[in-house]
């Protein structure tokens, strides 16, 4: 079925008055891939027969701290519309940049030190970008629960976080990571590898793994797990490693010993393609 289309904060707020609780939202960028599909799955899952699911696709140019990266990002709407359809959505949210950040827009949310390291230390303003489309969205959709992916570990962290401490009444819900057979999760920026490129980059998930192995045989050393993870990376040429950390999962501080719920994660480069995975332990 071809769900209803907003394109405008007016247009959402009389369809969405329409819709049978509960209301699920996910919020997206377009460029639709199995990862959101699962979003959608669970979404629909948890909305139930009577209930509706809403899907925003935004591509917030606030959150993006290099502007090639902006430009260059995927968009496909048509195609995103009938994944969406297929899904079972009910309403797509899909706004021009001026919808969102009207004339005379001056609000910014910033989460605190849980922005600052990993992706926040690599990508300056990324996450005030993140938190501020994430509370207006939030605001305007009057979700009672909204979807995320663990395979933006942090920015879920951080959204948590902004959701707690603001009162947003809707539930912040976490998804697990889908990855292709070879163990590359899959990304909207995966189009933009190169053949040589893309047969490299499971590289990522072969660090996790091989850190998680030395965790499984009892190292609880961080910086070996750390190291673990960098001689992986380094065996794979086309990988630029920008950070590999193990950190504590709850603060994203790094660690020296893992004796609680951490995260391993890593930024890598392949060329102008930026990829990021994680893993939790144990
Ligand atoms: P994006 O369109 O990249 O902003 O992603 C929209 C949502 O889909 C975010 O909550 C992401 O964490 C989630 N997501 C993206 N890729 C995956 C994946 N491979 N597995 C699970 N969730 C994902």
């Amino acid at each position: 079925m071809t769900p209803m289309l907003a394109r405008s904060r007016i247009g959402l707020a009389a369809t969405r008055a329409i819709l049978s609780r509960p209301v699920v939202l996910v919020p997206t960028m377009g460029a639709l891939h199995d990862g959101h599909r699962s979003l959608f799955r669970l979404a629909r899952a948890c909305a139930g027969p009577s209930g509706s699911v809403l899907v925003s696709i935004f591509v917030n140019p606030l959150q993006f701290n290099e502007t090639s990266d902006f430009e260059a990002y995927p968009r496909d709407e048509a195609a995103d519309v009938r994944v969406c359809g297929a899904a079972g959505a009910d309403l797509l949210l899909i706004p021009p940049v001026e919808e969102i950040y009207h004339p005379g827009f001056e609000t910014s949310v910033r989460v605190g030190a849980l922005t600052q390291p990993l992706e926040g230390a690599a990508r300056p303003g990324h996450f005030e970008g993140v938190t501020t489309v994430v509370a207006i969205l939030l605001g305007l959709a009057g979700a009672d629960r909204a979807y995320f992916g663990q395979k933006d570990a942090q920015q879920l962290l951080v959204i948590r976080r902004m959701a707690a401490d603001l009162g947003v009444a809707t539930e912040i819900v976490a998804c697990p990571i889908v990855r292709e057979p070879d163990g590359l999760a899959l990304s909207s920026r995966n189009v933009r590898l190169t053949p040589q490129q893309r047969a490299a980059a499971p590289v990522l998930r072969r660090a996790l793994s091989a850190a998680r192995a030395r965790y499984d045989a009892g190292e609880r050393d961080a910086e070996i797990l750390r190291a673990a993870m960098r001689m992986t990376l380094a065996a794979e040429p086309l990988a630029a490693p920008e950070y590999v950390s193990c950190a504590d999962s709850a603060t994203l501080r790094e660690l020296e010993r893992v004796d609680g719920p951490t995260l391993l994660s890593m930024a890598v480069r392949f060329g102008a393609v930026r990829l990021i995975d994680n893993e939790p332990l144990p």
